[in-house]
C-alpha cells in the first residue's frame, strides 16, 4: 500500500506519465480515497499549466534585432541627455559669471555716479552718469586689488 509522502514524491513523474503499471494504479486509487493528495495534485497541476503559459511565449519575428534597437536607441537617448546636461550646467554657469560681473559693474559704476553727482553741481539724473563712469577694468581693481 503506498502511503502520502510517497504519492507526494511521485506526483510530478505520475503527472509527466512516467509511471505506469500497477504503481500508476496505485497512485490513481490513493489519491480517489485521499483528499490531501488529490489537493496535492491539483496545485501541481496549476503549476504545471501556469508554467507552461509562461514559458512558451511565441518568439515575434525579429526579435532580436527589435531589441538590439530599442537597446541602442535607450543608450543614444540616455548619452544625449546627459550630454544636454552638461552643457545646460555649463551656460548657467558662465550666465551666472556675466550676471555677477555685470552686477559688480553696474552697482559700483551706479555708486560712482550718484557720489559724482552729489559733489558736483551739473548733477545728472539720468543713466549712465557720464561723470566719470569707471570702466570695468578699473572696477575690478578697486574690488579685488584694493584701491
Ligand atoms: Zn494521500
Amino acid at each position: 500500500m503506498i502511503n502520502c509522502s510517497e504519492v507526494k514524491r511521485l506526483l510530478p513523474a505520475y503527472l509527466d506519465r512516467e509511471i505506469t503499471g500497477p504503481n500508476r494504479d496505485a497512485i490513481t486509487r490513493h489519491l480517489e480515497i485521499c483528499e490531501t493528495c488529490r489537493q496535492e495534485l491539483e496545485a501541481l497541476n496549476a503549476d504545471i499549466e501556469g508554467l507552461r503559459s509562461v514559458k512558451t511565449p511565441e518568439p515575434s519575428p525579429y526579435f532580436v534585432t527589435r531589441t538590439m534597437a530599442q537597446i541602442q536607441q535607450t543608450e543614444s537617448a540616455t548619452r544625449g541627455f546627459k550630454t544636454r546636461r552638461t552643457i545646460g550646467r555649463v551656460l548657467t554657469t558662465a550666465a551666472a559669471v556675466v550676471l555677477i560681473a555685470v552686477g559688480i559693474w553696474f552697482g559700483a559704476m551706479l555708486g560712482n555716479g550718484i557720489a559724482e553727482s552729489g559733489n558736483k553741481a551739473n548733477r545728472t539724473d539720468e543713466w549712465p552718469f557720464e561723470t566719470n563712469s569707471p570702466s570695468f577694468a578699473e572696477v575690478y581693481e578697486t574690488m579685488f586689488a584694493g584701491e
